[in-house]
């Protein structure tokens, strides 16, 4: 149970001890064994019943009982095992602990604690023992001992480890009451040997010391500190179950370092202040001999009685040992006597001062501490782990990602190879049915030729003939006939040829794109900004199919081809309407493809199919024709603006709303036409497209935009407008703020030249100024990349009285 009751004391950091005192008699010296030869001892010990009789005559003895009672044989292995070892232990366990020696000079308190043992190993005294144990036990990789070594003389504390530096300051803790001597010299001790060399160089300058003061080693106290430090991972909590064990609780363990210290003192000879009390001398006198001393008995007395108030602080000694003696430490006191009836005196009191230290209490305390260092080493060491690991994740990662893309470009090369292979496959083929049915076509054109001849020679013949008249109207018929057959015959050619000019045009395309890595598209026409679906890269592309649409123009003519648009079926119209928007990219051929009725072809077109593509590329092929300013107008005239609405109205695909935006951005570059797209809503269906937000749609409305302001201000200079924009009044102006900055260089630039357009005309300026405009055209007089734009915008700001006092009003220096 007390077992039980101390671990969990010990538990909770502190046990209460009493402090435990050994009582040790020399044995006789030679002087004594000649002068006290016919008396007995003043002292007869009982070590088995712990007690210790002091006679005070020959018939009168008191008896004192001891924690230990050690007799004249009394080995110094045993004293140390029973003073001091369970000190020491206790050390090691992360307590302080102290172990002194008090008794009348030459009764053997250096015997006892500072025997270096050198001749006889048996002799080790309790320092040399203690320092035995402690090495022995610590763990040198996380452990570490350390020592300092004093001497206490006339309330100077000297170093003996460095006798220069005396007067060593005692520094205490306010909060924890702990002790320490930071000017003391410290040395960390690795092995037993050193640590005797240092007690014996301690013991060397002791003397020396002393001769030079001219004082007796007796009349100081040696004071040994050793500092131990041990690491160790433990929890923080503890707690005792229903059986009574005390059980950790699973808390993970934390890194904690346990600080504790020994202290050995080796006190001055107890007989002078023996004789300054007994001898009824003042207490200043003994204050002068020995302050610490008597200080220590004070303190002791009052520890003894519970007094409320210990003198600690009336001397040296007493506050170096604050932490060990009557404090929270384990205490060990020997006290030593001599054997001789002479010092009955100097015994009695040595005797008295060990019982009375004997009711003095102490409260053990555990220091321990959490090792934030190695905590933080530790921590260190899983960070750069972790770092390591991360850093090999990432590469493993980065390199995984490398591998995938060089697996899908390989693959998306194979791919494209073996389309460009089945293509190339494909237009060999129909190459080969187009010469082999042309080859049949032109044998049967042979053939009908015979026949007909033949016909028209036996008709001769029969005329006259009775009946003749119905054979004629029979060979009629299948002249008819033939005629019919040679028509559709006639329209399949122009299909297949078209079909291979078609897939000639992409093919070579794909092997451009192939090669170049570039892009095409297969409605290139000429190079022009007017063209929404022009690339100049293609240029050469397009030259290269000059040739063919000039022979296709000559093999089937360009009415055929425009009939085939109407043709039922929608592969047919397809492939026509490519031809057609082929054509239409070649200026030269537009006038041709207007006069011969195409332009209302395509129009019907944008009407009559569902089909996306159709309309795409009919679109696409308006747009082309846009360009003619004569054609404009026919487009307009045709109803060209609402069936371009239409259809951006139900497209989905960007192209095909690039391709009618292009088409209505040709077609506000007129100005004969712009109430006409007011009116028609060509600018809203211009605005609706905006929806798509595809920057190469949203460069042609406001390619469409720029145009349509510029006629409007064309207009305006020429006097032959005065009212509010067209634009502004159909709702253009928030969009044309909004995207006046866009990154898009081309977006940017056509709404920059649009609002300076917008500008120019005074009427629209508060419209502007309202809608956010002012503040970019500030912007593009100033940022814009293009000198010519910004210098426009410069001079519409300062030539616009509107702009000029909103500026004035807004303090911005123009
Ligand atoms: P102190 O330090 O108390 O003045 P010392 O330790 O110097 O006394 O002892 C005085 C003398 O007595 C020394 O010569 C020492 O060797 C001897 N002595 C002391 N204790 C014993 C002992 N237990 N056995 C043998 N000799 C002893
Ligand atoms: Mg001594």
């Amino acid at each position: 149970m007390r077992t039980r009751l101390l671990l969990l004391l010990a538990a909770l950091g502190s046990v209460p001890g009493r402090v435990r005192v050994a009582v040790r008699l020399r044995p006789r010296n030679a002087e004594e064994l000649a002068a006290d030869a016919d008396f007995a001892d003043c002292v007869e010990l009982q070590p088995e019943l712990k007690r210790l009789k002091l006679r005070k005559n020959n018939w009168d003895s008191d008896t004192y009982e001891f924690d230990e009672v050690l007799t004249e044989f009394a080995s110094q292995k045993r004293v140390y095992e029973v003073v001091a070892k369970p000190v020491v232990e206790s050390v090691l366990d992360g307590y302080n602990g102290t172990v002194m020696a008090y008794g009348q000079t030459g009764t053997g308190k250096t015997f006892t604690l500072g025997r270096l043992g050198e001749q006889d190993t048996a002799d080790r005294g309790i320092m040399v023992r203690s320092m035995e144990d402690i090495l022995a036990e610590i763990s040198p990789e996380t452990d570490s001992v350390s020592v300092s070594y004093l001497q206490l003389y006339m309330e100077a504390l000297q170093d003996l480890l460095n006798p220069a530096n005396d007067n060593i300051p005692i520094v205490e803790d306010p909060k924890i009451g702990d002790v320490s001597l930071p000017r003391a010299t410290l040395v960390e001790i690795r092995d037993q040997q050193s640590f005797v060399e240092l007690l014996r160089i301690g013991e060397t300058h002791r003397i020396a010391a002393n001769t030079k003061l001219n004082t007796e080693s007796s009349r100081s106290h040696a004071i040994l500190m050793v500092h131990v430090k041990r690491s160790f991972m433990g929890g923080d909590n503890i707690y005792s179950n229903e059986n009574g064990d005390i059980s950790h609780l699973a808390k993970p363990l934390k890194p904690l370092v346990r600080k504790s210290k020994l202290v050995v003192v080796d006190l001055a000879g107890s007989e002078r202040i023996h004789k300054s009390g007994s001898e009824g001398h003042m207490l200043e006198e003994a204050k002068s001999i020995n302050l610490s001393l008597s200080a220590l008995g004070k303190c002791i007395n009052a520890l003894a009685e519970n007094s409320a108030h210990v003198p600690i602080r009336d001397s040296k000694l007493t506050r170096l040992l604050r932490d060990s003696f009557g404090g929270t430490a384990r205490t060990s006191l020997i006290v030593t006597i001599g054997p001789s009836p002479r010092h009955r005196g100097e015994t009695t009191s040595t005797i008295l001062f060990g019982q009375r230290a004997m009711k003095v209490e102490n409260m053990l305390k555990i220091k321990e501490e959490f090792d934030y260092k190695s905590l933080s080493r530790r921590l260190e060491v899983q960070l750069d782990k972790l770092i390591a690991e991360n850093e090999r994740q990432q590469k493993a990662f980065e390199d995984e990602v490398e591998r995938i893309n060089i697996e899908a470009e390989n693959r998306v090369s194979e791919v494209e190879r073996s389309f460009a292979d089945a293509l190339e496959k494909e237009r060999l083929k129909c190459q080969m049915d187009y010469m082999e049915s042309v080859k049949q076509l032109e044998e049967k054109l042979v053939l009908n030729q015979q026949q007909r001849d033949f016909d028209v020679f036996t008709d001769s013949n029969c005329i006259g003939q009775a009946g003749g008249s119905v054979e004629v109207l029979k060979l009629h018929k299948i002249l008819e006939n033939e005629a019919h057959q040679k028509k559709k015959l006639e329209e399949e050619i122009i299909i297949l040829r078209s079909q291979l000019l078609q897939l000639t045009f992409e093919a070579d395309q794909m092997k451009r794109y192939l090669d170049g890595g570039g892009s095409g598209n297969a409605y290139t026409g000429l190079d022009s900004s007017m063209s929404p679906f022009r690339h100049p890269q293609l240029k050469d592309a397009v030259n290269g199919q000059k040739a063919s649409i000039a022979t296709l123009f000559e093999q089937v003519g360009l009415q055929k081809i425009l009939a085939l648009l109407e043709s039922d079926d929608a592969n047919v119209r397809i492939h026509a309407v490519k031809v057609v928007a082929n054509l239409a990219a070649e200026e030269a051929n537009q006038k041709k493809i207007v006069e011969a009725g195409g332009l209302t072809s395509l129009l019907v077109l944008l009407r009559s199919f569902e089909d996306e593509t159709v309309r795409r590329v009919a679109a696409g092929a308006i747009a082309n024709l846009a360009m003619n300013e004569a054609n404009q107008e026919l487009i307009m005239a045709e109803g060209g603006i609402s069936l371009l609405s239409m259809t951006a109205a139900d497209a989905e695909d960007p192209q095909t709303l690039r391709m009618v935006a292009g088409a209505i951005a040709n077609l506000c570059g007129n100005d004969k036409l712009r109430m006409k797209l007011k009116s028609e809503g060509g600018i809203k269906a211009l605005l609706g497209i905006v929806r798509c937000g595809h920057p190469d749609v949203l460069s042609q409305v406001a390619r469409g935009i720029a145009n349509f302001a510029k006629c409007e201000s064309r207009a305006s200079t020429q006097g032959t407008n005065s009212s509010r924009s067209l634009l502004i009044e159909d709702g253009a102006l928030p969009w044309i703020v909004q995207n006046a900055n866009d990154e898009a260089a081309p977006i940017r630039r056509h709404i920059e030249l649009a609002l300076c357009h917008l500008a120019q005309h005074e009427v629209n300026a508060k419209d502007m100024i309202s809608g956010g405009a002012l503040w970019e055209l500030v912007r593009i007089s100033r940022d814009c990349s293009r000198e010519d734009i910004r210098s426009l915008a410069r001079r519409t700001l300062i030539s616009s009285p509107t702009f000029r006092s909103e500026l004035r009003r807004l303090r911005i220096e123009y």
